[in-house]
């Protein structure tokens, strides 16, 4: 029988949250009465996902360990890491914590509806291609537009897709291509390049086929004060 795989999830929430316009970040504002970085870690810790790593703010690691995880009992959550200045320097710290892992699931902590249908069809996907993330159709017709905002192109929305998060990989994968970014860091800036997301990272660096898999529309980021009412009403 094939031994099972052991799967790591690194969970962000190191983001400073400027869309969002508050004093508190975003991850830590409340959802019903608990703080949005709740929702996701709640999901992590009932699923079949073996260890959780948790990226936060610079300072906010002992707050974090008091006041959510073990105040919620997250028992799987094994390290409370600092992240770094961009998405991607949080996602290097947490793959650097990882001691041992087949794969790797990454996921915005301000993502509370994350579910474990979608971790479970994410599994499948990322044992067969290596590489996967969830995501969306677009329901809308997208424009790529020019500097002063004209409409350049429109792209046949049938093969437009959003993309959301978990990011899912083998360890070594995610690995080599983070390691491989953090040193061509600087080229990439100057060609332009800016990473958003972590398929970005390994389709970039290491030229390695990304299948989407399919999440939900309701697997939404927290990114702006319209969101916390959206999120509310989808509690409800
Ligand atoms: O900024 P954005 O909305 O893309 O952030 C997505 C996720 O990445 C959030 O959960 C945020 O906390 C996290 N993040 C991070 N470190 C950063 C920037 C964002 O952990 N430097």
């Amino acid at each position: 029988m094939e031994a099972k795989k052991k799967t790591v999830a690194v969970v962000l929430a190191a983001g400073q949250g400027k869309r969002m316009r508050s004093d508190v970040q975003k991850q830590y504002l409340l959802l019903k009465d608990k703080p949005v970085i709740y929702y996701a870690l709640k999901t992590f810790q009932n699923s079949f996902i073996d260890e959780i790593i948790l990226v936060v703010g610079k300072g906010e690691v002992e707050y974090c360990r008091k006041e959510i995880v073990e105040k919620f009992q997250f028992t799987k959550v094994n390290k409370v890491v600092e992240g770094g200045k961009e998405r991607y320097h949080s996602v290097a710290n947490g793959l650097m914590m990882i001691e041992d892992a087949d794969y790797v699931f990454i996921h915005d902590g301000a993502r509370p509806f994350v579910t474990e249908e979608i971790l479970t069809r994410a599994y499948e996907a990322v044992q067969e291609h290596h590489a996967c993330v969830v995501g969306m159709p677009v329901k809308d017709t997208i424009k790529i537009v020019d500097e002063k905002q004209f409409a350049k192109t429109t792209p046949n929305r049938e093969t437009v897709w959003q993309v959301q998060t978990p990011q899912v990989f083998t360890l070594e994968l995610a690995r080599e291509a983070y390691q491989k970014l953090l040193v061509e860091e600087e080229g990439l800036k100057q060609q332009g390049i800016k990473i958003t997301d972590d398929a970005m990272v390994v389709e970039t660096l290491l030229q390695h086929p990304v299948k989407l898999v399919e999440g939900s529309y309701e697997n939404m980021k927290i990114t702006t004060p319209e969101d916390i009412s959206i999120a509310t009403s989808l509690l409800r």
